[in-house]
């Protein structure tokens, strides 16, 4: 019999993550099935049991779940340790592992696919939600020269500045914390846009000039082509622009990885995905 995994969330119909692990099944040859879960919001841990029960060996988990998966996780990685939120669980025997992979998939994708540095470089990320959370310990790992955090609504980026301030020793200079209206009179090299505002296709209050010529913006959300984000980023100077398709292939297979043991290739599958 194939080995069970699924992606379990609530919605999950849009889920693409099926497709994605399919196609590194096939490449890899790995004997794997994938599903996807419907978990009911006051469910998901009877889900997640009832799946295990029935053999199944991972999960990939998304909204909005992640803080409960890391709550039932026996085990856990540093880089959920890092973000306080797992998406990626592994049943081994009777432990549950649990792993977060979305900051890992977020920089592979910038300076892997995109092959575009971090290092020495100046970031904004825009947002202080669960997935801001979730990449900011990877962005610092790449040695970004300042980090700034703007956020709609302020004290969310403080505390998320000021918690990594003090687990690095970081200073304030280094990384700190902004409205969006503060930003005014400064450059950045990178822009990743964190909020969810594109999925109601708008753009948080950015003031002109934050793009510095030739500076890469990336709109974590994916699916919705050129957002306006990413329009915006275009006619200031971006010369870069990005989706959030290969950071969602990227953490897709930092997964498999986690499961099987076995990299796939995200190349060809980016490509696939573009193209639907
Ligand atoms: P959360 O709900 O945790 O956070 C949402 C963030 O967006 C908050 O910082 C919120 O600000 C901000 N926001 C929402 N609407 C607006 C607006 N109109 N103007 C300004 N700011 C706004 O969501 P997540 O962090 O989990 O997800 C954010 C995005 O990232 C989603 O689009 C999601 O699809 C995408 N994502 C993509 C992944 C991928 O693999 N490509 C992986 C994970 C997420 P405030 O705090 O003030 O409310």
């Amino acid at each position: 019999m194939s080995d069970r995994y699924a992606v379990i969330g609530n919605p999950v119909a849009h889920s693409k993550s099926p497709f994605i692990h399919a196609a590194f099944a096939r490449q890899t040859d790995q004997d794997v099935v994938y599903e996807r879960i419907l978990a009911p919001l006051d469910g998901f841990a009877q889900a997640v049991e009832t799946f295990r029960a029935e053999g199944g060996l991972g999960l990939n988990v998304t909204l909005p779940f992640k803080l409960q998966a890391f709550q039932i996780a026996h085990e856990r990685g540093v880089r959920a340790r890092d973000a306080q939120a797992v998406n990626t669980l592994k049943f081994e025997g009777a432990t549950i592992y649990g792993d977060n992979t979305d900051g890992i998939g977020l920089v592979r994708d910038i300076q892997v696919n995109l092959n575009f540095r971090i290092e020495g470089r100046d970031v904004l990320v825009m947002g202080a939600g669960g997935a801001a959370q979730g990449a900011l310990s990877v962005l610092l790992d790449a040695k970004p020269a300042r980090l700034v955090i703007a956020n709609r609504t302020v004290e969310k980026a403080e505390r998320l500045a000021e918690r990594w301030r003090g687990t690095r020793g970081l200073s304030p200079a280094l990384l700190s914390a902004s409205g969006y209206a503060e930003l005014s009179g400064r450059e950045f090299d990178v822009v990743v846009n964190s909020t969810s505002a594109s999925l109601n296709d708008t753009v948080p209050e950015l003031p002109d000039g934050v793009f510095a010529r030739g500076c890469l913006a990336y709109d974590m959300m994916y699916g919705k082509g050129v957002t306006a984000f990413l329009e915006r980023a275009l006619s200031q100077g971006a010369a870069l622009v990005a989706d959030g398709i290969g950071m969602l292939v990227e953490q897709a297979a930092e997964s498999f990885f986690i499961w099987r043991g076995v990299r796939p290739q995200t190349g060809p599958v980016i490509t696939a995905l573009k193209a639907q």
